[in-house]
């Protein structure tokens, strides 16, 4: 029998970085990835690499071919092609607009080619002598102490492969953690469907400008967001969000029908299309027990993205050397896990503030708020927990002038802190 140094469940980001470093620290790694053709893009990705200073405890700089992880101290190479994502508007019913960027029209993300990421990194895997078993699927599993067990099917057939450790980097749906006792206590918020549609010729939309759409004019509690590809400059990709009751279809189609932006897409071709669904889980505060580690989406509230998925992978890889080596690693990933992460701080439910515009501001309210900010330029970030705060500071500098213009919204932004998660996912 067989007992590896590690094994690795997914081959997304964040299992093949994992992978890689395993290996290059002299591991025996074995990876099982349920797909053959896992560096296909198949669900609904918008594949930016964020550049704030600070985001998730980094500050990811492109430097030629590299991507150069510069407080974690690492490097992964990207030979893709780059977009730059320079602004960043909120758009309301009536268009009046949130404005954010950097000075110098500094880009604060970059579209970047995920297949062209996951293929290079398999062959360095490979180079780096990982062994690999696609199209196989992880069914099951055990820990007893003194080694981890997978059951997994390949070819219709069920075996069973043996490991001293095991990185879980399944994504986000997070099954096979729930078989090692990793969901325990974590509350699953909601499931969204989304939908990321690639359209030709979508009329008044600035290149490399990233656009959010709020209000039910748009059909959806969550912005309809319209951003660059990477296939020019006359072609969008338009991501949707719902959930079982109001699916992204339906609302495409009734924003192309009747909305305030009917008429920007009237002539817009469809390309391509595809979709996943996302569960939205409060993130694991200790991701591992006795020999396992979950990491990435895995473990994450909703999503780590790609450059997280990639620190994960090479921080859990060091975790698992030391783990081996009879020092306290998975401990240190913990520590390093929980700072790194804002959904892992006590103060990420803020982050409602901004998921809550809608519903909790009509359409008028929101042409209202928005316009509050009409002039000024906010700091160009992609962050989903800083915009909003950054939104709010700017708007309750008019605090007195929307208590004496608009006492009903006054009251609602004074309750806002009472939202939930929960409520603003709802619909
Ligand atoms: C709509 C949307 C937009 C996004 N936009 C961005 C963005 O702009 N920028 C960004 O960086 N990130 C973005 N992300 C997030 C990003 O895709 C993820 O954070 C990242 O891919 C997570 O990497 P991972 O390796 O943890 O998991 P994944 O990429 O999900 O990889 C998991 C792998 O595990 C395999 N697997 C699952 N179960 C099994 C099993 N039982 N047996 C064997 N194999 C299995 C899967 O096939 C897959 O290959 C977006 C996500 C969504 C949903």
């Amino acid at each position: 029998m067989k007992k590896w140094d590690l094994l690795v469940v997914g081959a997304g980001p964040a299992g093949l970085m994992a992978a890689k470093t395993a290996a290059e620290k002299g591991l025996n790694v074995l990876v099982l990835e349920k797909n053959a053709d896992f560096d296909t893009v198949r669900r609904a990705c918008s594949t930016q690499f964020i550049l704030d200073d600070g985001y998730e405890g980094e500050w990811l700089q492109v430097v030629g071919d590299k991507l150069v992880f510069t407080r974690n101290q690492f490097e992964v190479t990207y030979k893709g092609s780059l977009v730059e994502v320079k602004n960043k508007y909120y758009h309301s019913p009536k268009n009046h607009v949130i404005h954010f960027a950097l000075p110098e029209e500094k880009p604060f993300a970059l579209k970047f080619d995920k297949q062209r990421l996951l293929a290079d990194l398999y062959e360095e895997c490979k180079q780096a002598g990982v062994c690999f078993m696609l199209s196989t699927r992880v069914l099951n599993g055990n820990d007893n102490g003194e080694k981890v067990e997978l059951e997994y099917v390949a070819d219709s057939v069920r075996k069973t492969v043996y490991g001293k450790k095991l990185i879980i980097s399944e994504g986000a749906n997070a099954n096979i953690s729930s078989i090692f006792g990793l969901n325990e206590g974590r509350i699953h918020y909601a499931t969204a469907y989304v939908m990321k549609y690639f359209l030709e010729g979508v009329k008044g939309i600035e290149p490399n400008s990233w656009n959010l759409y709020y209000g039910m004019a748009y059909h959806t509690y969550s912005p309809a967001i319209i951003g660059p590809s990477l296939y020019g400059d006359n072609i969008f990709e338009m991501t949707l969000t719902g959930d079982k009751n109001v699916r992204p279809t339906d609302v495409f189609a009734k924003l192309k029908g009747k909305s305030p932006i009917s008429g920007q897409l009237r002539d817009a071709k469809l390309v391509k299309k595809s979709g996943c669904t996302v569960k939205g889980y409060a993130s694991m505060q200790t991701p591992y027990k006795q020999n396992v580690i979950a990491i990435g989406d895995s473990a994450a509230f909703v999503e780590v993205e790609v450059q997280g998925a990639l620190m994960c992978g090479y921080r859990a890889a060091l975790a698992i050397v030391d783990e081996l080596a009879g020092k306290p690693g998975f401990e240190e990933y913990t520590k390093w896990w929980r700072e790194s992460f804002e959904f892992n701080g006590a103060d990420h439910l803020r982050v409602s503030q901004g998921y809550a515009l809608v519903p909790t501001y009509t359409d008028d309210e929101l042409d209202y708020l928005f316009a509050l900010t009409e002039g000024k330029c906010l700091e160009g970030t992609y962050s989903q927990y800083k915009t909003p705060q950054l939104i709010w500071d700017e708007i309750l500098t008019h605090e007195e002038q929307i208590k004496a213009e608009q006492p009903v919204i006054y009251e609602k932004i004074k309750n806002i802190n009472k939202l939930t998660l929960s409520d603003s996912f709802a619909k």
